[in-house]
């Protein structure tokens, strides 16, 4: 039933970090200044209307949380201080965890102390291992990641935890496609959903519905990081096993003397480009939003969750092992850059397996499904009442 009303919903928002909600007296300020409603998707005002009632099943199926790019006008613009960019933040990390089947991302966003644990826990048996497993001799004389680690293992090691996380990432994305399509799941043509899929790449690359609020200057950051990390992801993750398209992301993270005789790749070859470019984008985006947080300076930064804390900085942290393990092996002190290599893996896996599939990263991949659902949605309806008359709405009910 959609209009079963949740009298524990807000009790349940809250601790995803609600706080203000129910100031809120449904003027309509906030979606009348935000430059992302439309009068089909009239958020925020909408959605923390549904709060109000507890209309959990509506939010369930809710694409406007996705729709918002937290920009913040809203928030400084509401007369009663009801904070609705940060609700749509709330309801961001909520759904998170409803599309979540495992049950982590709800335990990441309820229990700061459970992320923290569960990021030690995986970084400290990723330093057990490797430490107890390396190879020897282990070459003191000079630096040589490859006379530790070899690199076939770490590529293999690289294969299994790409393997999982994928797993999980896809599986979640699956549920979510499910509830926001509801009942066009099934009628949608498989080849309508593919002859989309474009919009997902163009949403997900250009972030360029952000591009339309008002403060570029938040685009630019957000854009900095989702590009530098989509970047690193893609080529760890997705392309470290690579060779066959001629691309191997161990050459430039690891340098030709720990590739057991592979070519390095030249310095303006386009990986090391892409390299480069990630290392510059994520520093900059990552310094730049931790500065704006701890100074709080603007309304997205007021109300800072501890999984935004958590991404930001293991995010800097990997970038910045990386960008010293560049340095210590270029000046050849072996001790040094095996020893920050270490630490390099032991930030770099837990933000991948727990971040990408369960916390923050997630909404990366949510936000461009969803707004290309809404194209299918709409594409369907209109080709259908084309040829069969009226059929369902795509807009989400009021
Ligand atoms: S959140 Fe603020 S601006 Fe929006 S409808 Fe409520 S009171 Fe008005
Ligand atoms: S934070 Fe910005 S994009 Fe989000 S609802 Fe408010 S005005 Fe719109």
């Amino acid at each position: 039933m959609i209009n079963k009303v949740d009298p524990n919903l807000i009790r349940e928002l809250e601790e995803y970090g609600l706080k203000d909600a129910n100031k809120c007296y449904n003027c309509g300020t906030c979606t009348a200044i935000c430059d992302l409603a439309t009068p089909e998707n009239p958020f925020p005002r909408k959605l923390v209307r549904y709060i109000q009632l507890g209309q959990k099943e509506k939010i369930l199926r809710s694409p406007e949380p996705w729709l918002c790019y937290y920009c913040g006008d809203c928030s400084t613009r509401c007369p009663r201080g009801a904070d609705p960019g940060e609700t749509m933040m709330v309801l961001r990390r909520y759904l998170t965890s409803l599309y979540d089947w495992t049950g982590f991302a709800r335990k990441f966003y309820t229990s700061e102390t459970f992320e923290i644990i569960a990021v030690a826990i995986v970084g400290i048996l990723v330093g057990l291992g490797l430490l107890i497993f390396h190879s020897s001799p282990i070459n003191w004389a000079h630096t040589d990641l490859n006379s530790v680690w070899p690199s076939d293992g770490i590529e293999k090691a690289d294969l299994v935890m790409a393997a999982i996380l994928l797993f999980f990432l896809l599986t979640n994305v699956y549920r979510c496609i499910k509830i926001v399509m509801g009942d066009y799941f099934t009628k949608v043509p498989v080849g309508m959903y593919l002859n989309e899929l474009k919009l997902f790449f163009i949403n997900l690359l250009t972030q360029k519905q952000f591009g339309k609020c008002k403060d570029r200057q938040q685009w630019i950051v957000h854009l900095a990081i989702m590009t530098g990390y989509s970047a690193i992801f893609l080529m760890v993750v997705v392309l470290v096993n690579g060779l066959p398209l001629g691309i191997d992301w161990l050459k430039f993270q690891r340098g030709w003397a720990s590739l057991g005789g592979r070519t390095e790749y030249s310095i303006f070859h386009p990986i090391r480009l892409i390299g480069y470019y990630a290392t510059f984008a994520i520093m900059y985006g990552t310094t730049y939003a931790l500065i704006g947080r701890l100074r709080k300076s603007k309304p997205q930064y007021k109300s800072s969750h501890g999984t935004d804390w958590m991404f930001l900085i293991l995010l800097q942290l990997t970038t910045m092992t990386g960008i010293f393990i560049n340095f210590t092996r270029l000046l050849d002190w072996p001790l040094v850059t095996y020893a920050i290599y270490v630490i390099h893996m032991m930030v770099a896996i837990p933000m991948l397996v727990l971040e990408v599939p369960f916390a923050k990263w997630a909404h990366l991949a949510y936000r461009p499904i969803v707004l290309m659902l809404l194209s299918i949605k709409e594409k369907y309806i209109a080709e259908h009442t084309q040829a069969e008359g009226p059929v369902l709405s795509a807009k989400p009910a009021a």
